[in-house]
């Protein structure tokens, strides 16, 4: 059918891509290799304000349960200095919202529903395909030799919305607040993200209260606990021949600093902006301006998880000192800490 654009992957970017079309007023279909998981394994998605824009243009925030993040903690183990911002800082109401990638997941199957657009198995005839279907083994990857150990643990003080990445010698360690406990992403060697995550519960809880020390309070309970391998995936063209990447199929990033759903939905965003006017979707202007689009944005995201995931690494006291002086400096400059905070909000896109 003339106009009609597939979008393959009913993942969080895909199912946002499919709802901004149709919005947009486009024949949309969205496609899924096999059928969509409702429950998914726990991992905390940090969205940001830009996020929370982009899901209210299509209906999907107000029912969504969301922990707003009033400040971030960012401090190293076993060496001085120490960051915090705040929402005031960025001038926005949080500088960001955790959800659990399942309830978001299904948050946005129940607006398509809504929306009257059924998730198929065949992309038929398109003039555009959209592929939003995660990250692809066959892209070139760097391997960070680490594995995100996640675990939803239970603290005295219970969590209310502090967020707190550590940075440790074997990888970034983020305490995201989720309903009144914290989702710890830690990043580490495969086989120590393993080990933890059989762990009885009081050997975790005390390698996590060595690792992160006592400002978040006490840990006293441990819940589910799973473990995912990281890697570096960047596809060299985000564009071909009536095709366009978004999401994890184009990038896939280090998960420290919660970047890569953020930086998907702007990709996801940005290409139903380029779309909307467009007579002939696949057209190569057409996606050639979305590539230009989205280049700064992507180029910058991966440039700086890739930095964070790897220059906290190793116990050097030099190297320590340097990143304490760092993390100080961006603490006591107001303009610094507003770029970095706005930075990471927003990216580089032009949003709603
Ligand atoms: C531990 C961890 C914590 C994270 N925390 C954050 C965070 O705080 N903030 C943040 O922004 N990001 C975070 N991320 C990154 C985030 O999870 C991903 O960027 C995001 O899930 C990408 O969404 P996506 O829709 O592109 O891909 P996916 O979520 O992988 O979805 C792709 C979908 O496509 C389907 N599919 C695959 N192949 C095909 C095919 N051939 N045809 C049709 N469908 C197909 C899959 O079944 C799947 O449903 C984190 C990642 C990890 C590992």
């Amino acid at each position: 059918m003339p106009g009609k654009i597939a979008v393959r992957g009913a993942g969080p970017v895909g199912c946002v891509m499919a709802l901004l079309l149709h919005a947009a007023g486009k024949n949309v279909r969205l496609v899924q290799r096999k059928a969509v998981q409702g429950k998914a394994p726990l991992k905390p998605i940090a969205l940001s304000h830009a996020s929370r824009l982009i899901l209210e243009r299509i209906g999907a925030w107000r029912a969504l349960e969301a922990t707003p993040i009033s400040t971030i903690h960012i401090s190293q183990q076993g060496a001085f200095g120490r960051t915090c911002l705040s929402a005031a800082d960025a001038g926005v109401p949080a500088l960001g919202y955790v959800v659990d990638y399942a309830s978001l997941l299904n948050c946005l199957l129940s607006r398509l529903e809504d929306s009257g657009i059924r998730i198929e198995t065949d992309s038929g005839d398109a003039l555009l395909v959209v592929h939003a279907e995660g990250t692809s083994n066959a892209l070139k990857e760097k391997n960070y030799a680490q594995e995100a150990l996640v675990a939803l643990v239970t603290t005295s003080p219970v969590a209310a919305r502090t967020a707190w990445e550590r940075f440790t010698p074997e990888g970034p360690l983020a305490l995201l607040p989720l309903g009144g406990r914290y989702c710890a992403v830690w990043g580490m060697h495969p086989e120590r993200a393993q080990a933890l995550c059989s762990a009885p519960e009081a050997e975790f809880l005390l390698a996590l209260a060595t690792a992160f020390g006592g400002r978040a309070g006490q840990f006293v309970a441990v819940g589910e606990r799973n473990h995912a391998p990281l890697a570096l995936r960047v596809r060299p063209s985000r564009v071909g021949v009536r095709e366009a990447f978004v999401g994890n199929a184009a990038q896939t990033l280090h998960p420290v600093a919660g970047q890569g759903l953020n930086l998907g939905l702007r990709d996801a965003w940005d290409l139903a902006q380029v779309l909307q006017d467009a007579q002939d979707p696949g057209e190569a202007r057409v996606l050639q301006r979305f590539a230009a689009l989205r280049r700064l944005d992507a180029m910058a995201s991966v440039r700086i998880t890739d930095f964070l995931a790897e220059a906290f690494l190793g116990a050097n006291p030099l190297a320590g000192l340097m990143r304490g002086f760092g993390l100080t400096a961006l603490d006591i400059c107001l303009p610094a800490r507003r770029f970095f905070a706005r930075r990471m909000i927003y990216g580089t896109s032009a949003l709603p």
